[in-house]
């Protein structure tokens, strides 16, 4: 199993209240996509259901639940390709829970993208935290805790889980398999901005290649070259991930914003806070109205760099 890098903090509360005996039966992971909340609950079963008590890595317990064959822990999460997390799945998990653990005498859910739960299913979740059986407990990760229903909330023990340093996305980015490739480590690492999931598409080389081009072709995004910029569109667009496109775009613009403002500018840099903001937004667009993604953040660079100029000539 991977190392976890960055939630020391939640593994000692954690365990402290393991050996104190008053384990809260929910607990709520929440952060940030990308930051490893995922391994954090493996770490976490793996405190549960190991022998000692420790997580050691080398007894029985631990080496089943390495292996993903543990009869007493169960995971759950967003399967590919659907909107949510329906009431069956919940059920599952509900269900799992109120058997009493074969191996251990516990039993442990980890659920993934709890925020994806649709209303059906939350309600049905709510009812197994009001009446939880003896020894089960509920790992909850979620990246967007709005999302979840305050009653669903108020049930748990919530554990907010912070960015990584970049220190530690480099380790963690340093130990997947396969590692990305030495020469964009640099890139990964300022890209991830703290959260080393997001940037695991830069294992593949020509993706990594692919960013480092825009990542040069906007570095001055005012000068831009837009037939340059169209054609790395028309190359890349199907595979690069939106999310960091977009990401690195934005990096590009934000000295700009930074840069302090005189009364003449404000109405342009109102105008480059817009066309930031539909950067950023163009990867959920691109999915939510069904946009076409080239041309669409063809526009959203245009903005930005129409934007950029006016603040310069004010
Ligand atoms: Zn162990």
């Amino acid at each position: 199993m991977n190392r976890l890098y960055g939630h020391d903090a939640t593994l000692s509360r954690f365990s402290e209240s393991l050996e104190a005996g008053n384990l809260h039966h929910a607990w709520l992971l929440y952060g940030m996509k990308g930051i490893g909340k995922h391994i954090l609950a493996e770490k976490l079963a793996g405190l549960l259901m190991c022998e000692s008590q420790s997580g050691c890595g080398a007894c029985h317990a631990c080496k089943m639940l390495a292996a993903g064959s543990h009869p007493d822990v169960f995971r759950l999460g967003l399967i590919e390709g659907k909107r949510d997390l329906n009431i069956e799945q919940v059920r599952s998990v509900l269900s799992f829970l109120s058997l009493s653990g074969a191996e251990s005498g516990r039993r442990v859910v980890i659920l993934d993208d709890a925020e994806r739960m649709n209303n059906q299913a939350a309600n049905a979740l709510l009812k197994g935290l009001e009446e939880p059986s003896a020894g089960s407990v509920l790992l909850m990760a979620c990246s967007d805790l709005e999302r979840l229903p305050a009653t669903i909330r108020s049930r748990c023990m919530l554990q907010q889980c912070s960015p990584l340093t970049d220190t530690d996305v480099r380790a963690v980015l340093q130990q997947q398999a396969p590692p990305i490739d030495q020469q964009y480590l640099d890139l990964a690492v300022s890209l991830a901005d703290g959260c080393p999931g997001v940037v695991s598409g830069l294992q593949d080389e020509s993706i990594a290649r692919a960013l480092q081009e825009w990542q040069s072709l906007i570095a001055d995004p005012a000068g831009a070259d837009v037939g340059k910029i169209e054609a790395w569109i028309r190359a890349h667009v199907k595979t690069v991930p939106h999310l960091l496109i977009a990401r690195m775009l934005a990096m590009a613009v934000y000295p700009a914003l930074q840069q302090p403002c005189t009364a003449s500018a404000f109405e342009s840099r109102e105008l480059l806070q817009k066309a930031l903001h539909e950067c950023i937004c163009w990867p959920g667009d691109v999915v939510r109205h069904s946009l076409r993604a080239g041309p669409a953040l063809l526009a959203c660079m245009l903005q930005l760099r129409t934007a950029l100029r006016a603040m310069k000539t004010t």
